[in-house]
């Protein structure tokens, strides 16, 4: 996963991992823009030959050296890593043209199975219709992969999102889209909300807008809005028996970060959507529990939904920090507004820390209830039209 766990491992010490941290620290430590292109210039230059010699293992200690050395540092490596796996320059009848990977995510939730995976030709042309008109800039080329991705099946790495990025690249530059094996991607597990990726590379001429924001009369708002319009129809067709909310298309691991901030929030609106329907019950009648969860450090808040009166947890909701928050950061505050919102008004916070602990079984998160006891989500078979989650 790309995501940036923070992490603890010390990597061995290498001279492409020393210069990379050498130069991560002159980068965040620099004093201007001219400066700053010096820097990223040998590190473009040096992460490049390491991504193209796929030395992911090298990219990754060099992470974790600059993790533990300073955290700046870090973050501009990382920026500097990322920025280069999702974009390239390719020659398209002798001109330089810039290519950058993109994702359009989709936030869904569903009683049954969230779709995803293959997609159909023509419905991969509706999707590129519907990107081009209101997404991209005008004169700009793209090429979407054939497969509807869960989170599981995005690219595991730096070296394998360079390999899509150049890929799609290939395939946009030849006017085609790109077909996945969808036997060689893993299965993707069941949840009840969860999040799906369409990927493509845009390419446009060097220097160029790529995004429809770029142009000047380019509004974010609106292109965000059209995209859900007129995207959703498509995406409907990809998505049976789903809900879901498409959030806004861009630059791959920006589009996907923002998704991930999103998701929490739309996890907790759709378990809660789940309960009232499948329980027929009101909002009332439902009580929240909120908890902060460690390990070493806050790992992730937890939220377990009982029915009000009752000990025994239903569901449960993991909101996981991002990049950038830790204890200090006010996600109660946030969890809570959600649940405000949507009618809950029983709501308690357990101020202790919960250790971060998981069923022996199956590895499904337990969640707090309201004295403070950490439980198996389970939805008794009685309930009426419930299903029966997380048996074994
Ligand atoms: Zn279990």
């Amino acid at each position: 996963m790309l995501k940036r766990n923070r992490p603890a491992r010390r990597g061995r010490s290498t001279a492409d991992e020393t210069e990379l941290l050498r130069l991560a620290e002159g980068l965040s430590d620099s004093s201007g823009r001219i400066e700053d292109a010096f820097w990223e210039s040998r590190l473009t230059q040096r992460i490049t030959r390491l991504i193209s010699e796929r030395e992911e293992d090298t990219l990754n200690s060099a992470l974790d050296a600059a993790n533990q050395a300073d955290g700046r540092a870090y973050e501009a490596l990382a920026d500097m890593i990322e920025s280069i796996c999702e974009a390239t320059r390719i020659e398209v009848n002798g001109a330089q043209w810039d290519a950058v990977l993109i994702t359009a995510p989709a936030l869904a939730w569903s009683r049954w199975q969230i779709g995803g995976g293959s997609i159909s030709p023509d419905t991969l042309q509706n999707l590129k219709v519907q990107l081009g008109a209101h997404v991209l800039a005008k004169g700009t080329k793209l090429a979407l992969a054939d497969f509807l991705f869960s989170p599981d099946q995005l690219p595991h790495g730096f070296v394998p999102t360079a390999e899509l990025t150049q890929a799609l690249a290939q395939a946009a530059r030849d006017g085609k889209n790109l077909k996945l094996d969808a036997r060689e991607l893993p299965e993707t597990k069941t949840f009840l909300a969860d999040t799906r990726y369409l990927l493509g590379v845009v390419l446009a001429p060097a220097g160029a807008a790529l995004f429809r924001w770029q142009e000047d009369d380019g509004d974010r708002e609106e292109i965000l809005a059209q995209w859900q319009k007129q995207g959703a129809g498509i995406m409907q067709k990809l998505l049976a028996g789903s809900t879901f909310s498409l959030s806004m298309p861009g630059s791959y691991h920006n589009a996907w970060r923002e998704a991930d901030r999103l998701s929490r929030g739309y996890s907790l609106q759709a378990t809660v959507a789940y309960l009232l329907m499948t329980l027929n019950i009101e909002p009332r009648q439902l009580q929240a529990v909120i908890g902060p969860f460690h390990s070493q450090q806050l790992e992730e808040y937890r939220v377990g939904f009982t029915r009000r009166g009752d000990d025994k947890v239903l569901h449960g909701v993991v909101w996981p920090l991002l990049d950038g928050e830790d204890e200090h950061t006010d996600c109660i505050s946030e969890i809570e507004a959600i649940l405000k919102e949507i009618g809950i008004t029983a709501i308690h916070v357990h101020e202790h820390d919960f250790p971060l602990d998981y069923c022996d079984d199956c590895g499904t998160p337990l969640y707090p209830n309201l004295e403070g006891e950490l439980l198996h989500a389970e939805m008794a078979e009685e309930e009426p039209g419930a299903q029966p989650t997380m048996l074994h």
